[in-house]
């Protein structure tokens, strides 16, 4: 298949791929998402089974000062709630000492969830695309220049579209896409040092009947130096109705087996709350590293963040037919949700002045 007539071409139906085509939906523009994986919202995904709590295998948290995110939620009509630590944590600093229940301060910045979980934002974005707006399972493989177009070369198809916006993690572009050879070599160069937030990480949760841990002396949040959990909460739903336990999992786990996780998981998790943790529903777990839509290694030591909002990404390429977005090109908190909306609506903004 070969599709000549779109306008825009955004690659990616993550949060950034969704909010751009949500933020230029009023737009006489014929706007296609592809994207690679058979489901959408990328770094967003929320597991719901047919009984027990959702989890949010990915992107959670948000906070008050995410205003592009909080100003979106309430255009869509998404409820938030906020996520409950109790007074106490239990503290875990040296392998040598055991774990110890410590009093958390007063919190003048709380976090929030999303009401109905966070894949709720997606699928609110996805319903006011078209309904041929969206191709799954159409991985970008070549992108190259034709006169006044781009053409973007999937496994399987081709799109030639006026304007190209790559919403995949910089890296990914510059590791699995081939770019036509005059794209700017300080782009490629900093695409290939730029991190992906998250993207080594593990995502380990459980699912009980009762929350045995809202307790006066215990509550679900775990702050661990010995691990492999350093970090854990009350994943419970905004209502109370349905229980969990989420936390992330120290990501050079990566290779082993998810039943030796699990076990560990329970090993460290009945130090703290006893053989009640053995009463667990279900366990899941994302292992982000194994996503290849997501991570690919890098080929050389990159940090945290490293590079995440360079000025590089502002910019625009091929003659302005190309655009770089995505969680980790926006300059006010890349990485996160909050970075992604702000992402989609800058670019949304240069795209609707150049019309
Ligand atoms: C475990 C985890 C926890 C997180 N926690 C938080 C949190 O609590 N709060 C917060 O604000 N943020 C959090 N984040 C970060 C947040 O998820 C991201 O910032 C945001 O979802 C990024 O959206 P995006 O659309 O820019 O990128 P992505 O979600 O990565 O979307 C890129 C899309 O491109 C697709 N793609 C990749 N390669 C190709 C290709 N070759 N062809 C076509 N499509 C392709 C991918 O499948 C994906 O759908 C977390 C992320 C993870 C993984």
């Amino acid at each position: 298949m070969q599709e000549n007539d779109i306008d825009l071409l955004i690659i990616g139906a993550g949060l950034t791929g969704l909010a751009l085509a949500y933020y230029l939906k009023d737009q006489p523009l014929n706007i296609k998402i592809i994207e690679a994986r058979d489901r959408i919202g990328g770094r967003i995904l929320t597991s719901y089974p047919s009984e027990g709590a959702p989890i949010e295998h990915g992107a959670t948290w948000l906070g008050r000062k995410h205003e592009a995110l909080n100003t979106l939620l309430k255009e869509l009509g998404i409820d938030i709630f906020r996520q409950e630590l109790g007074e106490t944590a239990i503290y875990e600093p040296i392998s040598t000492s055991p774990h110890q229940l410590v009093q958390l301060p007063p919190n003048n910045d709380p976090s929030f969830r999303i009401k109905g979980g966070t894949q709720k934002l997606i699928e609110t974005l996805a319903r006011h695309c078209k309904s041929d707006q969206i191709l799954l399972n159409q991985v970008l493989t070549k992108i190259e220049e034709d006169g006044n177009h781009l053409v973007a070369h999937t496994k399987t198809d081709s799109f030639k579209a006026r304007k190209i916006i790559s919403t995949l993690p910089p890296f990914l572009f510059y590791a699995n896409v081939e770019y036509p050879p005059n794209l700017s070599e300080n782009l490629i160069d900093i695409s290939k040092r730029t991190h992906t937030w998250m993207g080594e990480s593990i995502k380990v949760a459980l699912r009980f009947k009762t929350p045995f841990w809202q307790k006066q002396q215990t509550s679900g949040t775990v702050f661990s130096n010995v691990g492999p959990i350093p970090e854990m909460y009350d994943h419970s739903d905004a209502d109370q109705t349905v229980f969990a336990l989420k936390g992330f999992f120290n990501g050079s786990y990566y290779s082993v087996s998810k039943e030796e996780r699990l076990n560990l998981v329970l090993n460290q998790l009945r130090k703290y709350f006893g053989s009640e943790i053995d009463q667990f529903t279900a366990y899941e777990e994302t292992v982000w590293r194994n996503e290849k839509y997501t991570f690919s290694n890098y080929t050389e030591h990159i940090l945290p963040h490293q590079n995440n909002g360079h000025s590089i990404y502002q910019n625009e390429f091929l003659n302005g037919k190309l655009f770089i977005g995505g969680s980790e090109t926006a300059t006010q908190f890349p990485g996160y949700m909050e970075g992604a909306v702000r992402s989609a609506f800058t670019i949304s903004q240069k795209i609707i002045a150049s019309q």
